[in-house]
């Protein structure tokens, strides 16, 4: 990272002399970089020590497993790991666990313990054993209720009543890397790297910013096995996006909670921040969003357009309703980003059109011209608990 980071400010000075290129894109203070490495112990560590232990002929057998779940804040998650002694084949040969949810927004300490229960499994591509597993969770308080933050639980229940409807989800989760000074990774610590414009699907080490990071996530996720479609950088410096689905159901969702994990856990690796903050910077610079893109089978086959039509027509009188979905304070943090400018539309006023990225529901030119497929939903914030989209949208086109 260190050396990578040098290398960056080297060649930012050759780049410079480009003519289209801004002439200080990135941070050009070796000083301000240094103590972004200082602040973060995490990417201190030396890594090829582990490789001692990488070599370790582990039983197969004896395995560990990661719970990971939603906390108490309905935008982060949590994870704690126990070992097993026989490989599970499904979620419900996952023993189900406990913890403390008055350590995690989620109970008081007089009645804290909280109950996880598995849900998906994937593979862990950040352990050893090669049977090692990620569990993706939900959580009950001790009455037996769904915690707060449980929408996976509601969303389940929508999903049975209508599953042979065959609804697909594929959603493009973007985000932001950030160093320790809140700032994102890369910027000057006192002022701004050029205007939008060269950054967007950039290539280059005066236009993309840690694409480390963004290779190594990409093949942990596929490696866990989760639907991992693409990745790309996006239109502000240190913004990137990648896309799960389309998958079938509660998958999509799912994928999407363990790929969000995956990403702050290998960026731990590196000591680099992950925010998924909808508008982590004020001005013109673009926000984050979580496209949530949506078919049913009837919209997929011939003439699916006319199906693709009712559900914006369903969508339309239920703005308010979706907008408190789509974000987990409500839609405040999405008051920050739909503004109406920088490919959004106004949070106040539900909007459609084709190939229109100035909308609240998007029908892709490809769509309309071949008269079936999918409707993309362009109002999610990035921080938005995707059981919780993924169950308005299923609730408001199909219930
Ligand atoms: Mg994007």
């Amino acid at each position: 990272m260190a050396l990578r980071v040098v290398g960056l400010l080297i060649r930012q000075e050759v780049s410079s002399l480009a003519s289209k290129a801004p002439s200080r894109m990135f941070s050009s203070s070796p000083r301000a970089m240094s103590s972004v490495l200082a602040n973060s112990p995490n990417a201190d560590f030396n890594k090829k020590l582990m490789d001692r232990y990488s070599r370790l002929k582990l039983n197969p057998n004896v395995i560990q497993a990661t719970y990971v779940w939603i906390d108490g804040t309905g935008e982060n998650v949590r994870s704690k790991t126990r070992t097993l002694l026989k490989k599970p084949e499904s979620p419900a040969e996952v023993p189900k666990w406990s913890y403390d949810g008055s350590s995690t927004y989620q109970a008081l300490g007089g009645n804290s313990d909280t109950t996880l229960v598995p849900r998906a499994i994937y593979r862990d591509p950040t352990k050893f054993g090669e049977n090692d597993i990620i569990v993706m969770c939900d959580t009950y308080k001790p009455d037996g209720d769904p915690c707060d933050t449980n929408h996976r639980c509601a969303m389940q229940h929508t999903m049975d009543k209508i599953k042979d409807q065959e609804p697909w989800f594929g959603i493009e989760q973007e985000y932001t890397f950030l160093d320790f000074d809140n700032r994102p990774l890369g910027w000057p610590a006192h002022g701004f790297p050029g205007p939008q414009g060269p950054y967007y699907c950039g290539v280059g080490a005066d236009r993309v910013i840690a694409r480390d990071i963004v290779e190594a996530h990409a093949v942990a996720c596929i490696y866990a096995g989760i639907d991992f479609a693409g990745t790309n950088a996006e239109v502000m410096p240190a913004q990137w996006e990648y896309q799960v689905g389309p998958s079938l159901g509660m998958k999509c969702a799912d994928d999407l909670w363990v790929s969000r994990y995956l990403l702050w856990r290998v960026a731990e690796d590196y000591g680099v921040v992950v925010t998924f903050d909808p508008k982590p910077m004020d001005g013109p610079w673009n926000g984050a969003g979580a496209h949530t893109n949506f078919s049913t089978r009837a919209m997929r086959e011939d003439g699916g357009l006319k199906e693709i039509e009712k559900a914006i027509e369903r969508l339309s009188k239920k703005q308010d309703h979706h907008i408190r979905c789509y974000d987990p304070h409500g839609g405040k943090d999405n008051e920050r980003r739909l503004i109406g400018r920088l490919e959004t539309s106004s949070i106040k006023k539900f909007s459609w059109g084709v190939a229109d990225r100035g909308v609240s529901v998007r029908i892709p030119r490809g769509v309309a011209d071949a008269g079936k497929g999918y409707l993309e939903d362009r109002r999610p914030s990035s921080n938005c608990d995707p059981y919780a989209v993924c169950n308005a949208i299923l609730d408001t086109c199909c219930v």
